[in-house]
């Protein structure tokens, strides 16, 4: 914790030494050092990102214009960080990044209805992570990680999530957060140190080396806040544009770009994608239905439902109509010719008669919360 302390003046230097200098050119230099490697694609990602648009309708005429982002964890636009405040939280109420915004409703969704959560973080002790710059290894990280939560605590589901590089410093730090539903809040020393036990036998048997010591933690969320807190950090973009540009040495720019089709968040045992619908909540305690509702974001539904091409007016589904021109789209939208479906949102858009019915229809939904909570 010190070391990345003290790293972490450096970082800001750079961050200023970044805003000084001419933006523009910084990333025009970093496209072209990409496109060089042969990642055209990627390239081509990161110069278009948020500037084109696509619209879809629906059998209802229910029009939307979807705005369209390269994804890509070291984009400027994608991978923009939330300013934090010093004690934890975040000073802003939305993620800034689509990115972050998509991650977070993702979770929200499977993750919230238990009423508690138990979150582990197992870490790779500094002498075995150069290993880990490897796909095959990142990918056990996600599963080994569930193997020890599920042995250690009973679990029967989780989401585990690795991270690359911890908050400040730009050393390659590879962690594997778990987050699973769970009935015990405080647990034993002995648990603890069976959790510890278990991850340095899986990390023997992926590096054929045996660490001395290894870092977890342990903690749980029991609050709708806290719940929502860990969520937003969990899905955070950990790359970001600064630190890929200024921070990283080719090796590693090389290897984030080789990760194209690495899945970051996975769902294990009764949250996996197949069965995370049908389950009827046995063994946890889960929120009940009303609680849920008040608690979810409508914005957030409306987002989500767009998301898996579900028209959020009526759920019919939504078709690809055209591509539009960023240039064109930008002035209609100046003339009010498309709104935003909720209010910052930045990646959908609706024409005004779906607006109309769209905030009727949230509107209803928010009164419905007001006379459960009175
Ligand atoms: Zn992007
Ligand atoms: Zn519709």
């Amino acid at each position: 914790m010190l070391a990345a302390q003290k790293e972490s003046s450096s970082y800001l230097e750079r961050t200023d030494k970044y805003f000084l200098s001419s933006k523009t050119r910084v990333f025009d230099d970093i496209v072209s050092w990409i496109e060089e490697k042969g990642f055209e694609k990627i390239a081509r990602g990161l110069i278009c990102c948020e500037k084109k648009y696509i619209e879809l309708s629906d059998e209802n005429s229910h029009r939307f214009l979807k705005r369209c982002f390269c994804g890509r964890e070291f984009c400027p636009v994608c991978g923009a960080s939330d300013p934090r405040k010093k004690r934890g939280g975040f000073v802003n109420k939305k993620p800034k990044s689509p990115v972050h915004r998509q991650r977070y409703a993702r979770l929200w969704r499977r993750l919230m209805p238990f009423r508690v959560l138990g979150k582990v973080e197992l870490t790779v002790p500094k002498h075995l992570r150069e290993k880990f710059k490897n796909i095959e290894m990142l990918k056990a990280l996600h599963r080994r990680g569930w193997a020890v939560v599920r042995e250690v605590f009973d679990a029967e589901g989780a989401m585990t999530n690795v991270h690359f590089f911890g908050d400040q410093s730009d050393e390659f730090h590879p962690h594997v957060n778990v987050l699973f539903p769970t009935t015990e809040r405080r647990i034993s020393k002995r648990k603890l140190k069976c959790l510890q036990c278990l991850w340095k036998l899986q990390l023997y048997d992926l590096c054929g080396e045996f660490p001395d010591v290894v870092v977890v933690h342990y903690s749980f969320r029991d609050s709708i806040i806290k719940k929502a807190h860990t969520l937003r950090y969990v899905t955070r973009p950990t790359v970001g544009f600064e630190r890929f540009a200024f921070g990283l040495d080719e090796e590693m720019r090389l290897f984030l770009l080789s990760l194209r089709r690495f899945h970051n968040f996975r769902w294990f045992g009764i949250l996996s994608n197949s069965t995370h619908k049908s389950y009827n909540g046995e063994k946890f305690e889960m929120l009940s239905d009303e609680e849920i509702e008040r608690n979810l974001d409508h914005d957030q539904i409306v987002v989500d439902k767009l998301e898996k091409r579900g028209c959020p007016v009526c759920g019919e589904k939504l078709k690809y109509m055209a591509r539009r021109d960023g240039e064109i789209v930008k002035e209609e939208i100046k003339r009010r010719e498309w709104l935003p479906v909720a209010a910052d949102e930045e990646s959908w858009y609706c024409d005004f008669d779906t607006w109309l019915i769209l905030k009727n229809l949230t509107k209803e939904w928010g009164r419905n919360d007001y006379k459960r909570s009175e």
